[in-house]
């Protein structure tokens, strides 16, 4: 009894935290002499020049922060953010739009950097040194043996377009065909290249829904009057969770739980929105359907432009 009482708190303590925005240590009240401009004032920073008042001799620890710095790393807030997107990742933004932007690494710098390292674990650099051009010489070899018939010459058309079943004219067979390996095609490229570039696949996804979500969250409880472009960045801070999550997936090679970030999108869209959980999960479902009926309608209109491409210049 006691124990459920503990852990009871222990939530609740957690859920104070995750909601409460981060608080910025108050300003020394030590008197400085800047290094840089020898002004004397009070503060963490010189007023005249923006030199830290903490500025240390040189060390070894300098130098590695200066050379972090040279690839956009040096801010203490890439630690702190990255922690934030996976405990509170909804409040964070929120702390984010309301104007905290010196306590937070910029999301688009993180994007940059997550992707980064995502491309470097997806090409080799995990547990298996698995790599998508290993994948490719599979595939190769795949087609090659079921593209082979038995005299062992390759010969790609079967002659699928001469079966003329039910009466089927058999130029429409024959454009159904073209049409059916063209989008096949298609569809296999776009899998390779959610494969490789997972963070840009995502991003790509999530600007393509951002139009649809945005309408069913513009006016959330936490941001009455939300604006596109607060939102987009919303959807970039997102993604860049979701990245996190597939580089640690990729990393140990959990190919089985590679869906698993896409529905982890929810939790800051919930916390950040204000609503409760099935409000938040009602109105994602009901975004991403009427995106899926557009593309459907859309895929179909292109369906129907290959289609007369196809019949009309071979
Ligand atoms: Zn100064």
């Amino acid at each position: 009894m006691k124990m459920r009482y503990n852990l009871k708190e222990k939530i609740a303590k957690f859920k104070a935290w995750q909601k409460h925005p981060r608080e910025v240590a108050p300003n020394t009240q030590e008197e400085h002499e800047c290094l840089n401009c020898h002004d004397h004032y009070t503060g963490n920073f010189c007023p005249r020049c923006g030199q830290s008042a903490t500025t240390d001799r040189y060390s070894m620890k300098v130098a590695a922060e200066s050379f972090a710095d040279a690839y956009g790393m040096g801010e203490r807030g890439m630690f702190r953010t990255i922690r934030d997107l996976i405990l509170r990742p909804g409040y964070l933004i929120l702390d984010y739009l309301r104007g905290m932007r010196a306590s937070y690494f910029a999301p688009f710098k993180l994007f940059f950097l997550l992707t980064a390292i995502s491309l470097l674990v997806t090409h080799g650099f995990n547990i298996k040194r698995q790599s998508p051009s290993d994948e490719d010489a599979k595939h190769a070899v795949q087609e090659a043996i079921e593209n082979r018939t038995a005299d062992g010459t390759n010969t790609v058309e079967p002659e699928i377009s001469t079966v003329n079943d039910e009466g089927v004219p058999e130029e429409v067979n024959r454009i159904a065909d073209r049409v059916t390996a063209i989008v096949f095609d298609l569809v296999d490229k776009m899998e390779r290249f959610e494969k490789r570039f997972s963070s840009i696949f995502m991003l790509q996804m999530l600007l393509f829904l951002s139009g649809y979500l945005f309408l069913y969250f513009r006016h959330c409880p936490n941001i009455p009057d939300m604006r596109y472009a607060e939102f987009f960045i919303a959807l970039l801070y997102i993604t860049n969770m979701y990245t996190i999550y597939k580089i640690v997936f990729d990393f140990f090679c959990l190919e089985n739980l590679s869906m698993l970030p896409v529905f982890f999108t929810i939790i800051p869209l919930k916390q950040m929105s204000g609503y409760n959980w099935w409000r938040t999960i009602l109105k994602t479902a009901i975004a991403t359907i009427s995106m899926f009926v557009l593309l459907i309608v859309l895929l179909l209109v292109g369906l129907a432009v290959i289609g007369l491409f196809v019949k009309w210049f071979g």
